[in-house]
C-alpha cells in the first residue's frame, strides 16, 4: 500500500531528479517515464476488459504528428489540448466501430489501426500539402519534457486509482469476466467500454504530444513504428495488466515496467536487436510468471398487473422457428412453470424476454413497459434478473463482487457499504455466507449456482427467470433449492421457471405453460396441464426420440 504521503515524497523526488543527473540519464527518464505512462494508459483499458489493444502507436504516433503540424501555428498549451481532442475524436470513432470486435478480431483490427493512420497521414501529405516529414521548432528543453511526462504519468497513475473505486472500474472487470453477465447485471456494454477506450487514448495521444519534441525531425514511419505498441502490451502484462497501478499493487506494476523501459531505452543506446536482448534478459520462467499473474484470478405487490405479457414471439434461426408465435401473460406476483422437451425453446424463449436475443417477431412487455428488442441492461434495469441453463459466475471477481455487481447497476443502483449489505444479505440468503474472499471461480458446482441467484436476488427484480436452476441437485439439495425459490416467491417476486423436476414444479408453481417445437401447446393449472394428453405425447415423443 502506497500512503498519499509516500507518493507525494516519491514525486517530489523524481522531479527533482533532472537537476542531478547527466543529459544521457534524463534522455533514458524519459523514456521510462513515457513507456510507465503508455502501460497504465493501456491497462486502464485493456488491462480488465481483456480487448488486448495494438492500437498505441496509432494515437502515440497521432499525438507526435498533430504536434508536428501546429506547433508553429498556436502556442504549446494549445497545440496539447488539440491533440488531445483529436485523439478523444480518434478514440471514439474507433470505439464505435470496433468495439463490438471480439478476441483476435480486436487485437488485428488495432494493429490495423495504426497502419491506416500511417497511410492516411502520409497520402495527405504527399497529395495535398506536397511534404512528407516536419521539423518541430519548440523551445522545450529535455527537463521541461521530463516534468510534463511525469506529470502525465502521475495523472495516470491516480486516475486509475480513482476508476478502480469507482463504478467504472467494477463495471470493466464485469465486462473482461463476462459480457453477457454485464448486460443481464444492468452494466451498459458501449458507453462503459467506450468510456475507458477514450480515457485511454487520450492519455496515450498527449504521451505522444509531449514526447515529439525528442525527435526534431517527423515523419510517418517514425511516429508510427509498431514497436511502441508491442512494448506497451509487453509492459503491461509484466506489471500485472488487471492489477493497474493502483495504491494497492502499485508497485508491482510499476517496477517491471520501468525495467522493462530500462532494457528498452539501452538497446535503443546501445544498437542492440530486441529479440537478442529478449534472449538474454528475459528468461522463459520470467514470460510465464508474468503471463500467469495476469490470467490468473486476481481474482412491489399489488396483484392484478401483467408483469409480463408475450405477445406473437417468434424468434427464428435460420429456417428453424425455435420460438413460434408464442403468446401468454403472467400476473404480478405468480410462479410460473415453464416446461417441454429439449429444443423446444424454453432457453430462448428466456432469452427473448431477458433481452439476451432480440426477436424476430412480436412484442414483449414488462410491468406494462414495451421493451421489445431492448438492450439486456435496459431490461434489467427494468427489473428483470435471469439464471443461466449453463451456470455464469464472475470466475475472477470474489463471491461478494459478484453479486454486488447487481446491486451497483441493477433495477435500483446502490453504491458502496450499501451495495456490500445487500450482497453479504443476499449471499446469506442463498447460504453462501462465509464465502467473501475467495475468486467465485473456486466454489464448487452447487455453490457457483446459489451464486448466480444471491447475484439475481441482488437486483431486487420484479421479475425472476430461472432456467433449470434445479438441475443437477441431489435429493437434499433439490429439497432446499425448492424451499429457497419458495421463500423468494413469498415475498412477492414474479418468477417464471424453466424446469424439468416434475417434483419442483408441482411444489412450487401453481401454473404450467408446455412448449413443444417452439409453440406454447399447453397452459393452465399444473395438475391438469401435466394431464393433458397433449402434453403427455410431447413429452413421451422425446422418450420415444431418445
Ligand atoms: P430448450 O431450452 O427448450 O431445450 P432452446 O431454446 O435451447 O431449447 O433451443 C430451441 C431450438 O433453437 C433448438 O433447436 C436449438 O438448437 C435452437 N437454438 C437455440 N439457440 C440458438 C442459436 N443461438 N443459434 C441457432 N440455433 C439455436
Ligand atoms: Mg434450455
Amino acid at each position: 500500500m502506497i500512503g498519499p504521503a509516500i507518493a507525494a515524497a516519491v514525486a517530489a523526488g523524481l522531479a527533482a531528479l533532472p537537476f542531478f543527473v547527466s543529459d544521457y540519464s534524463l534522455g533514458l527518464m524519459i523514456g521510462m517515464t513515457g513507456y510507465v505512462t503508455l502501460a497504465s494508459a493501456w491497462a486502464l483499458f485493456s488491462g480488465h476488459t481483456r480487448y488486448i489493444s495494438l492500437a498505441t502507436v496509432a494515437f502515440y504516433g497521432t499525438g507526435a504528428y498533430t504536434v508536428a503540424v501546429l506547433n508553429e501555428m498556436m502556442p504549446y498549451p494549445a497545440v496539447l489540448t488539440c491533440a488531445a481532442a483529436i485523439g478523444a475524436g480518434l478514440a471514439l470513432v474507433v470505439g464505435l466501430s470496433t468495439l463490438r470486435l471480439a478476441g483476435i478480431y480486436f487485437v488485428i483490427f488495432t494493429f490495423g489501426l495504426a497502419e491506416l493512420v500511417r497511410q492516411v497521414i502520409t497520402w495527405y501529405e504527399v497529395n495535398i500539402t506536397g511534404t512528407l516529414g516536419r521539423y518541430i521548432f519548440l523551445d522545450i528543453t529535455a527537463r521541461g519534457i521530463y516534468w510534463q511526462m511525469l506529470a502525465l504519468a502521475a495523472v495516470t497513475i491516480a486516475l486509475t486509482a480513482f476508476i478502480r473505486r469507482h463504478r467504472l472500474g467494477l463495471a470493466l472487470k464485469v465486462i473482461g469476466d463476462d459480457e453477457t453477465v454485464a448486460a443481464h447485471s444492468g452494466i451498459n456494454l458501449a458507453r462503459t467500454k467506450l468510456v475507458a477506450f477514450t480515457l485511454s487514448a487520450t492519455i496515450i495521444t498527449l504521451a505522444g504530444a509531449i514526447a515529439s519534441p525528442r525527435w526534431t525531425y517527423v515523419e510517418p514511419v517514425i511516429v508510427f513504428n509498431p514497436t511502441v505498441s508491442f512494448l506497451t502490451v509487453i509492459m503491461a502484462l509484466l506489471g500485472g495488466a488487471r492489477s493497474g497501478l493502483g495504491p494497492d499493487d502499485g508497485r508491482r506494476a510499476v517496477v517491471p515496467a520501468v525495467r522493462m523501459a530500462v532494457r528498452q531505452l539501452s538497446r535503443h543506446l546501445s544498437g542492440a536487436s530486441w529479440p537478442a536482448l529478449h534472449r538474454r534478459r528475459v528468461s522463459p520462467a520470467g514470460w510465464h510468471a508474468g503471463h500467469a499473474r495476469q490470467v490468473a484470478p486476481v481474482n412491489e405487490k399489488g396483484a392484478g398487473m401483467s408483469m409480463l405479457e408475450i405477445r406473437n414471439a417468434t424468434k427464428t434461426f435460420g429456417g428453424l422457428a425455435a420460438v413460434d408465435r408464442v403468446s401468454f401473460s403472467i400476473q404480478q406476483g405468480e410462479v410460473a412453470g415453464l416446461l417441454g422437451p429439449n429444443g423446444s425453446g424454453k432457453t430462448t424463449l428466456l432469452n427473448l424476454v431477458s433481452g439476451a436475443l432480440p426477436p424476430s417477431g412480436g412484442r414483449i412487455l414488462i410491468a406494462g413497459r414495451d421493451m421489445t428488442g431492448k438492450r439486456a441492461d435496459l431490461i434489467a434495469r427494468a427489473g428483470v434478473a435471469r439464471t443461466f441453463q449453463l451456470v455464469r459466475i464472475l470466475p475472477s471477481l470474489t463471491p461478494e463482487e459478484n453479486v454486488m455487481v447487481s446491486a451497483v447497476f441493477g433495477a435500483v443502483p446502490h453504491w458502496g457499504e450499501k451495495a456490500r449489505e445487500i450482497a453479504r444479505a443476499a449471499l446469506a440468503r442463498v447460504g453462501l455466507d462465509g464465502h467473501h474472499a475467495r475468486a467465485a471461480g473456486d466454489l464448487t458446482y452447487l455453490d457457483q449456482k446459489r451464486l448466480e441467484l444471491a447475484r439475481a436476488l441482488a437486483a431486487e427484480p420484479k421479475l425472476l427467470l430461472l432456467d433449470e436452476w434445479l438441475a443437477g441437485l441431489n435429493p437434499t439439495e433439490l429439497k432446499e433449492g425448492i424451499a429457497l425459490i419458495r421463500s423468494f416467491s413469498e415475498t412477492g417476486i414474479t418468477i417464471l421457471m424453466v424446469e424439468h423436476i416434475m417434483e419442483a414444479v408441482r411444489a412450487l408453481c401453481p401454473r404450467c405453460l408446455v412448449m413443444n417445437s417452439g409453440a406454447l401447446i399447453a397452459d393452465g393449472p399444473t395438475g391438469e396441464v401435466l394431464a393433458d394428453p397433449h402434453v403427455i405425447a410431447a413429452y413421451l415423443g422425446e422418450v420415444e426420440d431418445a
